[in-house]
């Protein structure tokens, strides 16, 4: 214990002899005229959305390596760096949903270093909330044993094409605020954008509407509260939050693999970043099919789109819907 608290403290002492004397070498430089936009994001939905809007006229740095989950997020003293070295703005979805930011929110804004909430003016959800409205009563859902991992919020906003409509607006005023002379340039970039994803909406919502059946089943961690409700879907699941690792009961599983069987929904969707081994034996034993339903909290930042992987999502929806 000793160990860990010298190893903590010695980590923060380290952290702000970098953050001083970052902000000591950065507090001449203010705007650089000639050096494109510099920013760092924490999650996948916002680097891709500064990116579509800086198109050449800026980089953008995504914090996470591909593959990690963000709910427990630790940064290491290079995280720091890569936040606050050269970096123009910081882009995360605030404290109260990245609550690990909080320690550091301070000391990234005594740099040069514009911080940016791009989840202003969103409607949050919070857990406890949507589940004493949507929570089927047919399922077997224990108490919460690991109090200290329930989130107060879903964070996963973006999920909803509106909100990220509204977060491609956040970044944009910041972007514009930083860059004036190419305002035009990124807002035009931001509006193609933005009515692509006007079309996935528009697509998502023909879809349910066009099905009479309007229930999906979750075999895996539960990102989808923005989803759900933003289309007005019925759902089943194991779990009703997401970080709540896969280790459901049998009474539980057992609950959702009859109700499955009761209604005859034909698809049980899991997360990209898990394995979906308990929607995979799910759709075993139901003799239904496990697909992806992707929650976008990470992406391959070569290959993958906000709109590409929602893209996706719709594919897999239209199996998921009768
Ligand atoms: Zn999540």
């Amino acid at each position: 214990m000793k160990k860990i608290l010298v190893a903590f403290i010695s980590f923060f002492i380290l952290l702000i002899i970098m953050i001083a004397l970052v902000a000591f070498f950065k507090t001449d430089v203010v705007v650089k005229e000639n050096d494109k936009v510099q920013i760092v994001a924490t999650l996948f939905p916002q680097y891709d959305f500064a990116k579509k809007i800086l198109g050449d006229k800026g980089n953008v740095k995504l914090l996470l390596n591909s593959g990690v989950e963000t709910h427990n997020f630790e940064p290491t003293a290079k995280d720091i760096i890569t936040i606050i070295d050269n970096t123009d703005i910081f882009l995360f979805n605030g404290t109260l949903l990245e609550p690990w930011t909080e320690k550091i929110i301070d000391n990234i804004e005594k740099t040069n270093c514009k911080v940016v909430d791009v989840s202003k003016n969103i409607d949050f959800i919070t857990i406890k909330e949507f589940e004493e409205k949507n929570i089927n009563p047919e399922i077997i859902y224990e108490e919460h044993e690991d109090e200290v991992n329930q989130q107060i919020y879903d964070e996963h906003i973006w999920l909803s094409p509106k909100n990220a409509i509204i977060m491609i607006d956040n970044i944009l005023e910041e972007i514009c605020n930083l860059d004036p002379k190419n305002s035009d340039y990124y807002i035009k970039n931001a509006q193609k954008y933005k009515d692509e994803i006007l079309k996935i909406d528009e697509q998502i919502r023909n879809i349910v509407n066009s099905s009479t059946q309007k229930e999906i089943a979750i075999g895996g961690e539960f990102a989808y509260s923005y989803f759900v409700s933003e289309y007005n879907l019925k759902f089943v699941s194991v779990y009703t939050n997401c970080g709540e690792g896969e280790n459901p009961s049998i009474p539980r599983v057992k609950s959702v693999i009859d109700y499955i069987n009761k209604k005859n929904i034909p698809v049980v969707y899991y997360e990209e970043l898990s394995e979906g081994t308990v929607a995979k034996m799910i759709a075993e034993e139901t003799e239904t099919e496990a697909l992806v339903l992707y929650s976008i909290h990470n992406g391959d930042t070569e290959n993958d789109s906000y709109v590409s992987l929602m893209n996706k999502n719709i594919e897999n929806l239209k199996k998921g819907l009768k």
